[in-house]
């Protein structure tokens, strides 16, 4: 692949047309990509298919950390591919086994339920902290309550999107299943009132992604665990964008809280960008509550998930890409300060991981991503004025400032085209 520097371009060619045309007929219309169709990739920069080069700058909301074609990854996965792929878990397999241990001696902790997305991860978390509550805790048949924040992302399952706060995620969708107490997210004494009785524990995302890269306030976290314990209720900490390298830490919770939660669901990165692998990790007396038959997944702990996810194990406990992300993540948010005033009314950001807002004035967070890719760099809008950064860590130090430089250079044409408009 040639690594040709990001350039403008007029508009999608014909190649990216005809693929939109397929996707418009008969994909269903539940995303509104931007105009480009990618053919191939590796690190962080992705070929469309009219053969034009561009930075990734969203790695598939962190799925992709590690990059596009990650060479361990691929050999690992090429190698498992031609040994076995599947066996269920009515058999055991040769990778689960290592798999577990090492995600478990990574995070910290006892125990693996492996899964395969994200939500699911989030939907077993749910289910395991119910059973725990009403098995240790002793609430009452069918009563657990799980208190949630305001403005969460974990999913779109019907359960997940029953107690989210977004209309469009929830509207149409329901009846939504009860037990769900939503509060404030970064407010401490709001979350304290919501835990009663019934309250079996307390569901959060560290940093909250979707959300605009929300990082909560100083002491949060560690308010939400005491919180937590002296309720004696668990602390399900979701990562499955947080987590994995994104913030320069194996966990967020860990590394910008300073304490541990007792219940992590991680996925994204956890299948290195090949096949969704997702794993709720906790220790044996929240985890031994399940039973066989009570809990389960034809494809979770497959032996190519196993295989895979072993390779982002080791990458992430290695620890340069750790070191990496703090690195870059200083150097991003140094580029993203020089921008505020000039389009940017303010930035988030954590890591390699930054929500950047765009002044409504210039146009919508869509507006700036779809100039950008225009121009080579690959973003994701959300919430109308936010822009996403989250390249793979492997990114270059050249790319980063290359990916900053272009979205000044289409914030300064929006400044330029308002102005024309009066
Ligand atoms: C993406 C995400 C999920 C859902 O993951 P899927 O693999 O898309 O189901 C859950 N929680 C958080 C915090 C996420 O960012």
């Amino acid at each position: 692949m040639t690594l040709t520097t990001p350039h403008q371009h007029a508009g999608p060619g014909e190649a990216t047309a005809h693929h939109e045309a397929l996707l418009a007929a008969h994909s269903a219309h539940n995303y509104a990509p931007l105009p480009v169709v990618l053919s191939h990739g590796s690190g962080a920069r992705v070929v469309d298919v009219e053969g034009r080069s561009y930075i990734d700058c969203l790695a598939g909301y962190s799925a992709l950390n590690f990059g596009h074609a990650h060479p361990d990854l691929l050999a690992a996965a090429h190698a498992q591919l031609d040994r076995l792929t599947l066996t269920s878990r009515a058999f055991g397999n040769d990778r689960l086994g290592p798999f577990c241990a090492e995600l478990a001696a990574l995070v910290g902790k006892d125990m693996v339920l492996p899964m395969n997305t994200g939500a699911e991860a989030v939907e077993s978390g749910l289910k395991l902290v119910r059973k725990w509550g009403y098995e240790v805790r002793g609430v009452a048949r069918d009563r657990a309550r799980i208190v949630v924040a305001a403005a969460n992302f974990h999913g779109r399952t019907i359960s997940i999107v029953g107690f989210s706060t977004d209309p469009e995620a929830r509207n149409g969708f329901g009846p939504f299943p009860d037990g769900f107490d939503v509060v404030p997210h970064g407010d401490a004494a709001a979350l304290r009132a919501a835990i009663g009785p019934d309250t079996v524990a307390v569901l959060i995302e560290p940093v909250q992604g979707e959300a605009g890269v929300v990082v909560p306030p100083p002491g949060y976290l560690a308010e939400v665990r005491a919180a937590c314990t002296e309720a004696g209720i668990l602390f399900v900490a979701d990562e499955v964008q947080s987590g994995l390298g994104r913030t320069g830490h194996v966990l967020a919770t860990r590394g910008l809280g300073g304490v541990d939660a007792d219940v992590y669901l991680l996925g994204k990165a956890l299948g290195g960008g090949i096949l969704p692998v997702s794993a709720v990790v906790a220790d044996e007396a929240v985890m031994g509550v399940l039973k066989p038959g009570q809990h389960g997944s034809t494809f979770g702990g497959n032996p190519l998930a196993a295989a895979v996810g072993r390779v982002v194990i080791g990458l992430l406990a290695e620890g340069s890409l750790l070191r990496q992300a703090v690195t870059l993540g200083h150097l991003l948010s140094t580029e993203l300060d020089l921008l505020v005033g000039r389009g940017v009314v303010t930035f988030r950001h954590t890591g390699l991981w930054a929500g950047v807002d765009i002044d409504p004035e210039l146009g919508s967070g869509r507006d700036v991503c779809e100039r950008m890719c225009a121009r080579g760099v690959l973003v994701k809008d959300t919430h109308g004025a936010t822009v996403r950064l989250s390249p793979p860590l492997v990114i270059s130090e050249d790319d980063l400032r290359t990916a900053v430089r272009v979205m000044g250079e289409v914030l300064s044409d929006m400044r330029r085209d308002r102005s024309r408009r009066g």
